[in-house]
C-alpha cells in the first residue's frame, strides 16, 4: 500500500488520505479516507481550489470518518469532478452529511454571490466551489454500513468501522488486506463524555494515522459546569446575553444537556430563555435522538434536551432575537463564528460590555473565534470592523476531542506497537508534542508527514 496526505497535514482541517493498494494481481485500488474541506486561514482555504494529485475518477471507493465539514465537506466537489464510486460511511453519519453538505453548498453559493456584489473576487463572476446541486449529487453515494462489521472492499480489501465517541456516527476506520492494516483515527473522543460512548480500544494495526489537535495541551479536569454556571451567572447579573458559537452537531446537543442539567440543578435560574438559532442544529438535535443506540442518554433525557431551548428557524425570529434585551443565552452556528447566524449576533451584541461571547471549542488560527479568544479591539463582520466590548469566555474542557493524555491512554489498548504512527490533523506544535509525547512514554516510531508526502506500507 501507498498513502499520500492530501490534508490535514499542519493544520486541523482538510482531512484527506490516499490509500494506493495493489494486489498481488497487479491490480490497483484507491481508497479515499476522508473527503474534508479546508478551512481558517486564507492560504489554507485556497488548497480547496487547487487540482488534487488524483484524479477523482481514478479513485474507487471513499470512506468517512464523520460528518464534520472539515472531514466531508470536499466530497461535493470530488464527486462534480469525477468521482462516482460508494461512499462508505455510518448510518448517523450519512443522516448527518444530509444536513451538512447542503449547508456548506449554500455557504459556498453565499460567498460567491458576495465576492460578485462587492466585485473582489478575481474571478469574473466569481463561482461557489459547488453547489446545493453537487451536494446532492454527492449525497446519493452515501452508502450506510454498521459498525463493527467488515465490509468486503473487493481484490482482498477490507474496511471496518468502530464508534470512536467524538460526535454520532463517528468513526475509526481500519483497512486491511492480507499483508498490512492501517486504523486511520478520525477525530477521537473522550473517555468521560456527557453524551457521547468512550472511544472502542484498537488492539492492532501496523500502521496508525493519528489526530493532535490537542497533542500539545491538556483539558481543565474541573466539571465545565462550574464554569458555564459562573460565566451564564455573571452575565445574567448585568442583564447581558451570552452568546454560545457552537457546532451545529455535537457541541450544540452537548451544550443544551448542560444547561439543562444547570437549570434541574439549581446552579442557574431556570427563567432563563435559551435559544437554539441554527436550523442545522435543530435537525441535528433530532437526527440525535433518533440514534438513541449511539450515544448515552435514555429517551426521558433527550426529550429534555429537546425542550431545553426555543428552536430558532426563520430568520425573522433570528433578527428579532437581536432587538430582545437580555439576558438570554443564544446558542448559534458556526463554533468557530466564520459564518453562519452567529456571526449576526455577534454584530448586534459585541459590542456591549454586559454581554458575553463563550466559546465552547477548539478555535482554529485565522478564524473570528481565534481572534476574539486573542481579544482583538474589533472584528471584521461583512466588511466592517465591530468593537469587541463583550466579554470573551473559554469552557475548554467541553472539547470532543481528546487531549494528548487521554489520546496516550487510548494507544495503551494496542497490543502491539505499530511499525509506524503518522500525526496529523494538529496545528504545526500540536503535531510535533504529540509526537514527542509518543516518543517518549511509548517509545513507538512516529512521523509527522508533510502535505502530498507519500509513504510506502509494507
Ligand atoms: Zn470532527
Amino acid at each position: 500500500m501507498e498513502l499520500t496526505f492530501l490534508g490535514a497535514t499542519g493544520t486541523v482541517t482538510g482531512s484527506k488520505y490516499l490509500l494506493s493498494c495493489q494486489t498481488d494481481a497487479g491490480v490497483s485500488k484507491r481508497i479515499l479516507i476522508d473527503c474534508g474541506l479546508f478551512q481558517g486561514l486564507k492560504q489554507l482555504r485556497l488548497k480547496n481550489w487547487a487540482t488534487l494529485p488524483v484524479n477523482p475518477r481514478d479513485v474507487d471507493v471513499v470512506v468517512l470518518t464523520h460528518a464534520h465539514i472539515d472531514h466531508s465537506g470536499y466530497l461535493p466537489l470530488f464527486v462534480k469532478n469525477g468521482f462516482s464510486g460508494k461512499v462508505y460511511c455510518s448510518d448517523a453519519t450519512r443522516d448527518l452529511c444530509e444536513i451538512l453538505l447542503p449547508d456548506s453548498a449554500h455557504l459556498q453559493e453565499e460567498e460567491a454571490e458576495y465576492a460578485n456584489k462587492r466585485g473582489f473576487s478575481k474571478h469574473n463572476p466569481a463561482l461557489p466551489l459547488y453547489t446545493k446541486e453537487d451536494a446532492k449529487n454527492a449525497l446519493e453515494l452515501l452508502t450506510a454500513v454498521d459498525f463493527e462489521q467488515d465490509v468486503d472492499l473487493g481484490d482482498d480489501l477490507t474496511l471496518r468501522f468502530s464508534p470512536n465517541g467524538h460526535i454520532l456516527g463517528s468513526a475509526f476506520v481500519k483497512i486491511s488486506n492480507k499483508k498490512t492494516s492501517i486504523v486511520f483515527s478520525g477525530d477521537i473522543g473522550r473517555p468521560n463524555d456527557i453524551l457521547m460512548r468512550p472511544p472502542v480500544r484498537i488492539k492492532q494495526a501496523d500502521y496508525l494515522v493519528l489526530e493532535s489537535t490537542y497533542g500539545n495541551r491538556l483539558h481543565d479536569r474541573e466539571d465545565p459546569q462550574i464554569k458555564l454556571a459562573a460565566v451564564i451567572n455573571k452575565t445574567v447579573k448585568r442583564k447581558g446575553v451570552v452568546i454560545i458559537p457552537v457546532f451545529a452537531v455535537g457541541r450544540a446537543q452537548e451544550l443544551l444537556y448542560y444547561i439543562h442539567l444547570l437549570k434541574s440543578s439549581g446552579a442557574i435560574s431556570n427563567d432563563i430563555p435559551v435559544y437554539l438559532n441554527s436550523p442545522m442544529a435543530v435537525d441535528a438535535t433530532e437526527i440525535f435522538t433518533h440514534h438513541s443506540g449511539e450515544h448515552r442518554l435514555t429517551p426521558e433525557q433527550c426529550s429534555a434536551l429537546n425542550r431545553t431551548a426555543h428552536m430558532v428557524n426563520s430568520v425573522e425570529q433570528s433578527k428579532r432575537l437581536n432587538e430582545t434585551a437580555g439576558p438570554m443565552i443564544i446558542l448559534s452556528a458556526s463554533g468557530m463564528a466564520t459564518g453562519g447566524r452567529v456571526v449576526h449576533h455577534l454584530k448586534a451584541f459585541a459590542p456591549d460590555p454586559k454581554n458575553t461571547i463563550l466559546f465552547v471549542g477548539f478555535q482554529a488560527a485565522g478564524t473570528r473565534g481565534a481572534a476574539m479568544l486573542d481579544r482583538v479591539d474589533s472584528i471584521k463582520i461583512h466588511g466592517e470592523y465591530v468593537p469587541l466590548r463583550a466579554d470573551v469566555e473559554l469552557v475548554s474542557n467541553l472539547s470532543a476531542h481528546a487531549d494528548y493524555a487521554e489520546i496516550i491512554a487510548w494507544l495503551g489498548g494496542f497490543e502491539s506497537k505499530p511499525k509506524k504512527t503518522f500525526i496529523t490533523h494538529g496545528e504545526p506544535v500540536a503535531a510535533d508534542a504529540m509526537r514527542l509525547h509518543i516518543e517518549e512514554q511509548l517509545h513507538w516510531q512516529v512521523i509527522v508527514p508533510d502535505y502530498l508526502e507519500t509513504v510506502t506500507l509494507t
